[in-house]
């Protein structure tokens, strides 16, 4: 299976190399794809360093030129670029899609995000490469290749829902970002952040819906022994539709300025839910003290507990029962 790996990381490469090319080099390659990206206000080093691309609106234009070029069907069909039906008809899987390749931490391409490049609400807007021998979506993150360096060197992680959140931020300066693509956090995804930093930032799409979500996914980041902060971002906004309107300075400034300790931030939005429905609060401290019971580190632990008796306005005491009750039925 190793070689059949190595041959699935070649069909990938040739696809990635293929998509871009068509992009910048043909006609209705620059006069749709590169159009798309630079409507959205992405620079051609943006292009280049996520080598961006797309795959034109014809059933098999890019299978043809593969197979032409001696790459096996097999392959193309693992992979996942190429979609062969019942009786063999053949079509490209990204046909009439701006191209996102995603990278392992060490540069191979794993797989690909295709956008329609309408807001047509019936199509799904991104489709995925298919879930193969190299590209398992839970394992990665995209982005990660690109933002490695700073990462490592800023001791901080931003952590963004799309494609498009992740190569804006770039553009604007901040390096240390990926993507979860969409899903819920896994912890292989975390452990692979955690290898550069303990540290995390979560930005937040500015739309309550999601919020609610995402803190449950956020607990699983607490338990890796990672420290998160989060910072939302105003109703109706991303972070690439925010960092369009911002100079870099203005970005970084909101950042630095709007992030909460993940904690904190729980507590403030579950006692805004909460009000004052005394089942509602009690339901919360247990919340909050089971997030708090998932960090490892005892430490840590008791700072927490004392903050959030000062923010829920209940004794240490009665929180760090509730604590010990809980660890207990772990242990
Ligand atoms: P854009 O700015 O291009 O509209 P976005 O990144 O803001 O894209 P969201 O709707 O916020 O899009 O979704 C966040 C991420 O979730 C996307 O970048 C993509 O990775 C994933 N996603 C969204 N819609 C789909 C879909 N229909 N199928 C698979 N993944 C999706
Ligand atoms: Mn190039
Ligand atoms: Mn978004
Ligand atoms: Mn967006």
């Amino acid at each position: 299976a190793a070689d059949e790996r190595e041959s699935m990381y070649l069909v990938s490469k040739y696809a990635q190399d293929y998509f871009h090319k068509t992009m910048l080099n043909t006609q209705k390659g620059k006069a749709i794809g590169l159009s798309y990206f630079k409507e959205r206000g992405f620079t051609q080093e943006m292009i280049e360093t996520f080598q961006l691309g797309y795959c034109l609106d014809e059933w098999t234009a890019f299978t043809d030129s593969a197979l032409k070029d001696g790459y096996d069907l097999q392959y193309l069909e693992s992979t996942g670029v190429t979609i062969v039906k019942e009786g063999g008809k053949q079509f490209d899987r990204f046909k009439g899609r701006v191209m996102f390749p995603i990278h392992s931490m060490s540069g191979r391409v794993l797989g690909f995000g295709g956008r329609i490049l309408t807001n047509d609400k019936k199509a799904a807007k991104y489709l995925n490469s298919p879930e193969s021998e190299i590209y398992h979506k839970s394992k990665i993150l995209y982005g990660i290749y690109q933002a490695k360096k700073t990462i490592s060197k800023e001791d901080n992680c931003y952590l963004v829902e799309g494609y498009t959140d992740v190569i804006s931020m770039y553009q604007s300066g901040i390096t240390n970002v990926v993507a979860s693509s969409g899903t819920a956090l896994t912890p292989d995804q975390i452990r692979l952040v955690k290898r550069l930093t303990p540290n995390m930032t979560v930005l937040f799409d500015g739309d309550a819906a999601g919020l609610r979500a995402s803190v449950r996914g956020i607990d699983l980041i607490l338990e890796q022994g990672m420290n998160v902060k989060v910072v939302t971002f105003p109703d109706g906004d991303d972070p690439d539709s925010f960092a369009k309107k911002k100079t870099t300075a203005e970005l970084k400034e909101y950042l630095e300025s709007n992030q909460q300790d993940f904690i904190s931030f729980k507590v403030s939005l579950l006692m805004e839910e909460a009000q004052n429905d005394p089942i509602k609060k009690a339901g919360l401290i247990r919340d909050i003290v089971m997030s708090i019971s998932k960090i490892p580190d005892s430490i840590k632990q008791e700072v927490y507990i004392q903050e959030c008796s000062r923010m829920m306005d209940i004794s240490e005491t009665v929180l760090f029962n509730e604590l010990a009750q809980m660890l207990d039925k772990k242990a």
